[in-house]
C-alpha cells in the first residue's frame, strides 16, 4: 500500500534542536522525533510511508528566505517541502510568485503563529494569488492546542473563503478544524472542502470519525499526520482500525494527495 503523509513538520538540524524543545513546552506536549529531516525518513522507512510534506511556518518576514532556502535543499523524491511566507511580508505576493517559479508544490499558512484571521480582507488577496498562481495551500484549521481558544480558524470562516474561491485547492487541517468539529459536520461535511485527518483521530469516538469521513466527498480527504506531534506509525493505526472501504482508504492514503500533487496541469 502506497502511502503520502501531507502534512509533516521538520527543521534544519540546528534550529531543531532549539526549536523542538521550545515548541513542547509552548505546546504542552512531547515530540515523538527530534524535528531532524533524518528522523523523519527513518520514520517513513519504518511505517511505509512514502512521501511526506513538510510544512513550514513563517512566523515573521524574515523567516521567508532561510525557509526558502532549506526548502530548496531538502526538496527530493520523498521530502515535498511546502514553504512559508509572512502576511504582512511587504513582497508577499512576488514570494508567492518565487514559490511558484521554484517548482514547490505549495504553500503552509498557520493563524495561530502568524496571528491573523482565515476570512480578513488581507488574506483574501493572497489567497487570490496562491489561486492565480495554483498553488496548494496548507492551511492549519480549528483550534490549536497552544493557544488560546479565540475563533480565527473555525469552520464558517474556512467557508466564507472557499466561497469567494471555490478553485483555490485549500487544504484544511485535522479533519476540517481541530476540536471544532461540530461545525465541521454543520458547515463542511460533504462539501469539495479537502480535509486531513491528523489530530483527529486521536480525538473523536471512531464511529463519529467513520461517520464524517464517509459523509464526506472521497476525493477530498487525505492522510496527514503532523508528525513529530504525533507517531506517523499511530496515526496509520488509528485510520486503519476505522475499517473504512479498501478503495476509500487507497484514495485516502495515497491516491487523492497524488492527483492535488502531481496533477499535470499543476
Ligand atoms: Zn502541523
Amino acid at each position: 500500500m502506497r502511502i503520502i503523509d501531507i502534512h509533516t513538520h521538520a527543521f534544519p538540524d540546528n534550529v531543531a534542536e532549539k526549536a523542538i524543545p521550545l515548541l513542547e513546552e509552548e505546546g504542552k506536549i512531547k515530540a515523538k522525533l527530534d524535528g531532524k529531516i533524518s528522523s523523519l525518513l527513518s520514520s517513513m522507512d519504518k511505517h511505509g510511508i512514502e512521501k511526506s510534506v513538510i510544512c513550514s511556518i513563517a512566523t515573521k518576514p524574515t523567516q521567508y528566505n532561510p525557509i526558502l532556502k532549506w526548502s530548496k535543499e531538502i526538496n527530493s523524491e520523498r521530502i515535498i517541502p511546502f514553504p512559508s511566507f509572512h502576511q504582512d511580508d511587504p513582497f508577499v505576493f512576488e514570494r508567492i510568485e518565487e514559490i511558484k517559479k521554484e517548482g514547490f508544490k505549495g504553500i503552509k499558512l498557520h493563524p495561530y503563529y502568524q496571528k491573523f484571521v482565515v476570512d480578513e480582507e488581507k488574506m483574501m488577496k493572497i489567497y487570490d494569488k496562491i489561486c492565480k498562481e495554483n498553488l496548494i495551500l496548507v492551511l492549519h484549521t480549528g483550534f490549536d492546542f497552544a493557544f488560546e481558544r479565540v475563533k480565527i480558524a473555525d469552520p464558517e470562516k474556512i467557508m466564507n473563503v472557499k466561497r469567494v474561491f471555490p478553485n483555490l485547492k485549500l487544504i484544511t487541517t485535522h479533519l476540517g478544524a481541530w476540536e471544532d468539529w461540530d461545525n465541521v459536520e454543520k458547515y463542511m461535511i460533504g462539501k469539495e472542502v479537502y480535509m486531513e485527518i491528523s489530530f483527529s483521530l486521536e480525538f473523536l469516538e471512531k464511529e463519529r470519525a467513520k461517520r464524517m469521513i464517509l459523509a464526506h466527498p472521497s476525493d477530498y480527504i487525505l492522510f496527514g499526520t503532523d508528525s513529530p506531534w504525533t507517531d506517523q506509525g499511530e496515526t496509520l493505526n488509528l485510520f486503519k482500525k476505522l475499517k473504512l472501504p479498501s478503495e476509500l482508504e487507497e484514495k485516502i492514503l495515497y491516491l487523492n494527495a497524488e492527483k492535488l500533487l502531481f496533477q499535470k496541469d499543476n
